[in-house]
């Protein structure tokens, strides 16, 4: 018989899947088949062979929507067990920044006399005038809009602090509503210290309550496909996980939860929103979470709909970002993995922070300049991404190398040696500009960049500094020439961030299918959730509440 844990959530039996055939005439042989017969509801059988455990609520990801979903499922009676690919909960929230958009009058808005309404969020982000805003689904901005102050009261009470200061307005908003977490003050369980995570303060914090109110998290455990009833309403009973080599069923009395944060690291799947967005293009906080869609895919093969897909390519750069440490695989702007860190194997640099772009020249994977490397708007990241004339290569742009030499490495202060780069393929040296065009060597670079070529680039640009005018891309004033060997190459290749389209869900967190329809049983929250382009923690956070109270308070017969 089914186990009763203290979180009301049920351990079943071992971890091993069979078909129901198989199950059956090996739980006979066993003598468990009344283990069996007692897990296998009337109407599932033909769907799943055998729960491994049991709760009202199943959630995949305990990141920043997955969290607050567990919390308020087990707020509102239900059991619940999250479980989680990754080693540890977080998700990408326990890397990031803790700029929480949220606002509509708040109690910490009201301390520092701002003046904001639900209202007021809702008109801010469905501006027409603001691609941030334009493309939302408003029925869904205006559930976050009014789920604003509840989400912020729901932080304090489960145990997150915020930095009494304001920061913005940011992104759509026209008052003052982004506000900093305080980092958790364990360094250790920080996972990129010494970076300002203050992201890491809500997501620990919130763990800290679930597990204090009772939920279950299974850390190392893969979802990898949704279980859905084949008789009657065809709601999704459950998931198939994978944990350690082994293979078993989590049955959801009500209903299972997609928390697993977007398809940004998928190359397959993000090219369908935009072609151009092939694999030389890394994704934000790899290697710690890879944001491989596997969420959207789950619910896809029951005929999940996408929504917004708009929001996913706005020319607003919001999802695709400037490298900012430069010479190492994972650059992106505020992140960084100090040899402190426990992904610093994996990352294998910290990359060289540029302060002054004046101090490089960008060219692409034939060794060409392509655009002012001053700049950081799109138009910066459509030529990055152009075809640069290479018939094997017709999407995407290719690998994009910063090339500079001494006496820039003496004006930025960088030290040039590792850990600050990655010699294994993302920085090179050499002392002369052809013999380091024949030096670099990467997975990405797909063909030898040709040394008279990029000696011609760096030749060409040196005389634009000679005429102080870049006649080629119109980069403000050129200042530096790149004359004093050694000269360096690093990798610049523009990094992708937010995925901000993905799941079709109606007000609840219902997913929807292709032809209107809600999928029972079966919800949605974070950034694999479609509609709504804020980016960030706030609508995740929001909306992982929206699920778990509505797949709590749902009644199955
Ligand atoms: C460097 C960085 C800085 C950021 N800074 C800010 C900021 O300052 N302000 C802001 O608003 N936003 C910021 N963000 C964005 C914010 O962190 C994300 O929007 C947010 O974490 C997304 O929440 P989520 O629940 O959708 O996904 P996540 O928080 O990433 O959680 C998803 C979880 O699902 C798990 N998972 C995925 N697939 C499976 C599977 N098949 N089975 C089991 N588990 C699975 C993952 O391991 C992960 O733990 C930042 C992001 C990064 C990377």
């Amino acid at each position: 018989m089914a186990k009763k844990a203290a979180d009301g959530s049920a351990r079943d039996g071992d971890a091993v899947s069979v078909s129901r055939r198989g199950f059956l005439g090996r739980g006979a042989a066993a003598g468990v088949g009344a283990v069996a017969m007692a897990t296998v509801a009337p109407g599932e059988a033909e769907a799943q062979a055998r729960w491994a455990r049991t709760a009202d609520v199943v959630i995949i990801g305990a990141g920043v929507s997955g969290l607050p979903a567990a919390i308020t499922a087990r707020d509102n009676g239900a059991s619940v067990i999250v479980i989680d690919a990754n080693y540890d909960i977080g998700g990408r929230g326990i890397l990031s920044g803790g700029r929480l958009h949220i606002g509509g009058g708040h109690a910490l808005q009201q301390k520092l006399n701002v003046k904001d309404t639900p209202d007021q969020v809702f008109n801010d982000w469905v501006r027409h005038d603001h691609a941030d805003s334009r493309y939302s689904d408003r029925e869904l901005v205006r559930v976050f809009a009014d789920e604003n102050v509840p989400t912020y009261d729901f932080l304090i009470e489960n145990g997150v602090k915020m930095i009494e200061k304001l920061v913005g307005p940011e992104q759509s908003s026209t008052v003052p509503r982004t506000f900093l977490s305080v980092e958790w003050e364990n360094p250790a369980e920080v996972i990129a210290p010494k970076r300002q995570r203050n992201g890491s303060g809500i997501v620990r914090a919130l763990a800290a309550s679930a597990r204090k109110k009772g939920a279950t998290i299974l850390l190392k455990h893969r979802m990898t496909k949704l279980i859905r009833e084949r008789q009657g309403s065809g709601r999704i009973i459950g998931i198939e996980v994978s944990s350690e080599g082994k293979t078993f069923n989590i049955r959801a009395r009500k209903g299972v939860i997609i928390a697993t944060g977007g398809h940004t690291g998928n190359v397959d799947f993000r090219r369908m929103f935009d072609p151009r967005l092939t694999e030389e293009y890394q994704q934000a906080c790899q290697p710690w979470v890879a944001q491989d869609a596997s969420g959207e895919l789950a619910a896809m093969d029951h005929g999940a709909a996408l929504w917004s897909t708009a929001n996913q390519t706005t020319e607003t750069a919001a999802a695709i970002t400037k490298t900012r440490h430069i010479g190492c695989q994972w650059g992106y702007s505020s992140l960084v993995y100090e040899p402190e860190s426990p992904m610093f194997k994996f990352a294998r640099a910290t990359g060289l922070t540029v302060k002054d772009w004046q101090n490089v020249v960008m060219v692409n994977d034939r060794g060409k300049r392509f655009w002012n490397e001053l700049s950081g708007n799109y138009d910066f990241f459509a030529a990055a991404m152009a075809w640069n004339g290479d018939p094997q290569k017709l999407n995407g742009g290719g690998p994009i190398w910063a090339i500079f030499d001494a006496d820039a490495a003496v004006r930025e202060k960088w030290n040039t040696a590792p850990p600050n780069v990655d010699p294994a393929g993302y920085f090179f040296a050499a002392d002369t500009i052809a013999e380091l065009a024949g030096k670099i060597k990467n997975p990405y670079q797909k063909r030898p960049i040709s040394g008279d070529v990029l000696a011609e680039s760096i030749t060409r640009y040196n005389g634009f500094v000679d005429a102080g005018k870049d006649a080629d891309f119109n980069r403000p004033k050129p200042l530096h020439k790149i004359a004093k060997p050694p000269f360096y190459a690093a990798w610049s290749t523009p990094i992708l961030h937010d995925a901000l389209s993905g799941l079709r869900t109606n007000r609840n967190s219902e997913v929807i299918d292709i032809r209107g329809k809600v999928i029972e049983g079966l919800y949605c929250a974070g950034e694999a959730q479609g509609g709504f382009s804020q980016h960030g923690l706030a609508r995740c956070l929001a909306f992982g509440r929206v699920a778990g109270r509505h797949a709590a308070k749902r009644a199955v017969a």
